[in-house]
């Protein structure tokens, strides 16, 4: 089935439904306006001559308008290429060369920075881009067809294997890759998100997590529209109280975000003056949950149905998911079993050979998520996928004897201290149940006697008393093996993030060095 198609489906089941609300400025269409305006859109792109192929980027944060052109390039089989809003000129011309975008569309502005600026300052030195479009400019009414002959469409030659995306990985590790995906990969893997939510046309769903990443704009816009249900957009970019109104204000039922945004929005001051009684579900990623937070998000949130969700970018993304029957001590703990009509299996990375069950290896996944490939790029292709098509993901994990997984951490995170592997994720769940501390990670800095050493960075509450790395130490002598004890603590404001809500331990590597210098 290709993406176009399905939408079409649920229109006609659900015309009267919302489609999608923006919350902060409170348009809203159901779904016969959206698909209207999507076919509008699709049929302005032809008739400006683009089309099955074409790289159409957007850079823009959250936005009704940035859901239109997904539709749209999809009906019409152009490739969307989603550009971070956060880029600057440099990933910005990296990206509009690397995907060869012809069209970009693009927001005037985002958090005091000038877009139409940046687009400036890197078009001569793109050749492929033809044409940029402002929003809220005339130019962008101006792309919609709206007397142009639907039957055009009907005519576009599709299939569900061909490319319909490029994404780019959230550069947690270092450069992002160009991840392409068809409608196959992303539209199936929609669907069963919204399988696994049990959304209806029932549903309203509030997406504050970004659009340009999958979760936003799959597990968030295709689950919706799989399903009848409605996306509702509270912010441009994420800010917790505003997230939180919006549930209240639209009676959501389902609430996403990273570990991080939770602990914003549970730590928020007006918190209790939010109505959340239409919660029941939604969806936690991308990077791992403390337990805590967890067991918060359910009592006080009241999202008894809430699952956690494993994947990447290069795997459309889910690979496993917790559900609502699993024991809440695996919903807390794991991240659940493999998801519907995929393989996950648990390697040695270096003999590549499958592990025991209860042992850490390379998580490994395959089935219809698996990308068609990094654009442009096979020889990196080549090295996450191999030639059974097993996607070697780089995270470590251990599945026990009932199949669910544990993420450990990033193969590239582990440190080896005195020759012991120590996995930052145990030991950062530990310090969350220090009173004082808020947030915690935690990361290897090079050692001259052991190799490396472990250093904590935490985020305090607000009017916790000091904490020095003695203080800490002293709290964790006793409960944790001596190895695994921090011997350097940074108490700092933020962790320094990517734009998808990840922390960036590379920079925090960097930065460690210097302080340790
Ligand atoms: P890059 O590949 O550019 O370094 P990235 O891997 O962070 O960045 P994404 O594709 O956005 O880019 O993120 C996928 C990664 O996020 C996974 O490989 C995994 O490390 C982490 N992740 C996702 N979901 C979870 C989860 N539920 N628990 C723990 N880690 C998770
Ligand atoms: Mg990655």
């Amino acid at each position: 089935d290709t993406i176009g198609a399905n939408l079409d489906r649920t229109a006609a089941r659900f015309p009267g439904r919302d489609a999608l609300v923006e919350h902060s400025t409170g348009r809203r269409w159901t779904y016969r306006e959206f698909v209207s305006d999507v076919d509008a859109l699709a049929l302005g792109l032809l008739a400006a001559g683009f089309g099955k192929g074409d790289r159409v980027g957007i850079w823009s944060p959250n936005r009704a308008e940035w859901t239109l052109v997904q539709y749209a390039t999809a009906k019409i089989g152009a490739i969307l290429v989603n550009v971070n809003p956060s880029y600057r000129v440099h990933e910005l011309e990296y990206v509009l060369n690397q995907a060869g975008i012809r069209l970009l569309i693009s927001a005037q502005e985002f958090k005091s920075s000038d877009y139409v600026a940046m687009v400036d300052e890197v078009r001569a030195k793109c050749p492929a881009l033809e044409q940029v479009v402002f929003l809220d400019r005339d130019q962008w009414d101006g792309l919609f067809d709206r007397d142009g002959d639907p039957a055009r469409l009907a005519e576009v030659r599709l299939s569900a294997d061909d490319p319909i995306n490029i994404q780019y990985t959230s550069g947690t590790t270092g450069f992002p890759k160009g991840a392409t995906l068809s409608h196959h990969n992303i539209l199936n893997n929609g669907f069963f998100v919204g399988e696994l939510c049990r959304y209806t046309e029932q549903d309203r769903v509030c997406i504050p997590v970004p659009f340009y990443h999958c979760f936003g704009m799959v597990m968030g816009n295709l689950a919706c529209t799989s399903h009848g249900a409605a996306m509702v957009i509270p912010s441009e970019g994420f800010d917790p109280g505003t997230a939180l109104a919006a549930v209240a204000a639209e009676r959501c039922t389902s609430l996403y975000g990273v570990p991080t945004m939770f602990i914003a929005e549970l730590d928020h001051q007006g918190f209790a003056d939010f109505d959340l009684s239409s919660l029941r579900t939604g969806i936690m990623a991308g990077s791992p949950c403390p337990v805590e937070v967890m067991k918060q998000v359910i009592d006080r949130m009241g999202m008894a149905e809430v699952s956690i969700c494993y994947g990447m970018t290069e795997t459309s993304p889910v690979s496993t998911q917790t559900r609502a029957d699993d024991s809440l001590e695996r919903r807390v703990s794991t991240v659940g079993r493999v998801g519907p009509h995929l393989e996950v299996k648990i390697v040695d990375p270096v003999t590549g050979l499958t592990v025991p069950r209860g042992e850490p290896g390379e998580l490994c996944t395959r089935g219809y998520s698996v990308m068609l490939g990094y654009w442009e790029q096979p020889d990196r292709t080549a090295e996450v996928i191999d030639a059974g098509r097993w996607m070697h993901t780089g995270d470590l994990a251990v599945m026990d004897p009932d199949g669910y997984v544990g993420i450990t951490g990033r193969i590239k995170d582990m440190v080896i201290r005195g020759g012991e592997n120590i996995y930052p994720r145990e030991i950062e769940e530990f310090l969350h149940t220090h009173p004082d501390i808020l947030d915690a990670q935690v990361i290897g800095v090079p050692d001259q006697r052991y190799g490396e050493e472990l250093m904590a960075w935490v985020r305090l509450r607000e009017g916790a008393a000091e904490l020095t790395a003695e203080t800490l130490r002293e709290y964790c002598t006793g409960k944790l093996a001596h190895y695994k004890i921090p011997r350097y603590v940074h108490v700092v404001d933020e962790f320094p993030m990517t734009v998808t809500g990840k922390v960036r331990k590379v920079e925090m590597r960097e930065q460690a060095r210097r302080l340790l210098d």
